[in-house]
């Protein structure tokens, strides 16, 4: 099926093809006749399956007749977060850049000042989060009586960070004749609940079970001790192909702590975590993407639904403790039918959330060979002695803690050994240094990336936002 079929306008159809995309993805295919019908939607789909597509290009062609009048947004899109918002906004631009939409952004971290300037102005898109849009409610700088569609993007993470009560309240406020596009990647009751309630004999399309780890990405796992798994992540970093990748930890603090350790190692790398402010995500997001630094070292929240193009790796430099979290960490690799590939690294302790991961996804992850520990041992050349590959690892079953290196107690994290090391990695990297995708080097690689919109206005940052 082509693009051609769906019922776009030749303004869409021409960005699309600019975009560099050939044919609609499933759930584009499935959902883009249903929304030009005007039917609501409930779409169950993960990120990575072109699902912000499916409804912003119908939008475009929707919303082209007609004009916003001040205050009196005509769509409204909701997001978990402000950088999910930022992208939505950046595809509104992409595919609608054939058409002369209004479009305002309402996230946190940006003055409420510019927000209210772009909302008297009249918007045609209003992309928010649920936070800030009911903070401009509530001050009456916002009308939503004249919402013709409605978007709830992202339904479970906002039910994971605690939105649902704000979603249903917005739902409440729309006009009794509105258009509801609803996408959720799992459809847990408090979710089923609210599209019960909101939707109107909606077109349900879903494109991949629920917490299906996504076909494209191959996944592995390595097993080392704690101390062990700096040295694991950086020598995979190495003996792996990688072009860019994100590197997720379970915690804020260990962002920090692997972000600094990667750049005193030599790596490109930059972090993105939630106590940072709008800028500083946007200028870390716009590095990343444009290839400035190669590695991204991110909390979940932070990096929820990022929508970077050409992910070729996944990290989880730790074993998510919740199992649907690997889903969608992995899923910022492999998406839209691209290769991908997830590496995890697990300590012996890790064993229950592996299990828990491989009964969620149905698919198990299988175990390689622990060569984190080997390039460590390879580097204390100095008289110290090396740290030996266990057998069990040589054979590609490691399971169970690496060695603890003899000479010194705290192994990679040591002071002493750092400096050394940091030029040694770095000799070892040039020589290694990967640049492409080995003799494949899909399409969508040769495509220049979209640069990060700018926020509207850098100043002003909201205590009170909820959204990371
Ligand atoms: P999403 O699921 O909306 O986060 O989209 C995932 C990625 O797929 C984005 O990088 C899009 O640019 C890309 N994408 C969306 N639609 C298509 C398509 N029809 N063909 C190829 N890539 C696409």
């Amino acid at each position: 099926m082509s693009f051609e079929f769906l019922g776009l306008s030749e303004g869409v159809l021409g960005a699309v093809a600019d975009a560099g995309y050939v044919d609609p993805t499933p759930i584009q295919a499935a959902a883009i006749p249903g929304v030009l019908m005007g039917r609501d939607i409930l779409g169950i789909a993960q990120t990575g399956t072109g699902k912000t597509a499916s409804f912003t290009l119908p939008m475009i062609d929707i919303l082209a007749s007609g004009r916003a009048k001040a205050r009196m947004p005509r769509s409204l899109i909701l997001e978990p977060t402000r950088e999910l918002a930022a992208q939505v906004s950046e595809n509104f631009e992409t595919y609608g850049k054939n058409h002369k939409l209004t479009m305002a952004l309402l996230i946190g971290g940006v003055s409420f000042a510019d927000q209210d300037a772009r909302l008297e102005r009249g918007a045609d898109v209003l992309i928010a989060t649920p936070g800030r849009l009911l903070d401009h409610f509530e001050r009456g700088k916002l009308l939503l009586s004249g919402v013709e569609i409605l978007v709830v993007d992202e339904a479970d993470r906002m039910l994971d960070m605690g939105f649902i009560p704000d979603v249903e309240r917005i739902c409440s406020l729309m006009p009794q004749k509105h258009q509801t596009l609803f996408f959720s990647a799992t459809m847990p009751p408090p979710i089923k609940r609210l599209t019960d309630k909101f939707l109107n004999e909606p077109k349900v399309v879903e494109v991949a079970r629920p917490a299906t780890a996504a076909e494209t990405v191959e996944q592995a796992r390595v097993t080392v001790a704690v101390r062990d798994k700096r040295a694991a992540l950086r020598s995979l970093l190495e003996s792996e192909n990688v072009k860019n990748a994100i590197i997720f930890c379970n915690r804020k603090k260990d962002v920090d702590v692997i972000h600094v350790s990667l750049k005193r190692h030599g790596f490109e790398a930059v972090a993105l975590h939630g106590d940072m402010d709008q800028h500083e995500r946007m200028k870390v997001l716009a590095a990343f993407k444009d290839g400035e630094a190669k590695l991204l070292v991110a909390s979940d929240v932070a990096a929820r639904g990022l929508d970077i193009a050409a992910v070729s790796h996944v990290f989880n430099f730790d074993v998510p403790t919740h199992a649907e979290d690997y889903v969608h960490r992995i899923g910022r690799t492999g998406r839209a039918g691209r290769a991908g590939r997830a590496l995890t690294i697990g300590t012996p302790g890790d064993a229950k959330y592996i299990a828990a991961i491989e009964k969620l996804t149905g698919q198990r992850i299988e175990q390689i060979p622990v060569s984190g520990v080997k390039s460590a041992a390879a580097s204390t050349k100095d008289g110290r002695k090396d740290r030996k590959t266990p057998a069990k690892e040589k054979s590609g079953a490691a399971e169970g803690p690496s060695r603890k290196p003899k000479s010194r107690g705290r192994g990679e994290s040591d002071r002493g050994k750092k400096t050394r090391e940091k030029t040694k990695d770095k000799g070892a990297r040039e020589k290694t240094r990967v640049v492409g995708l080995g003799d494949h080097t899909p399409g969508f690689l040769s495509r220049p990336v979209t640069r990060q919109s700018k926020p509207q206005g850098k100043s002003g940052k909201t205590a009170g936002d909820k959204s990371e």
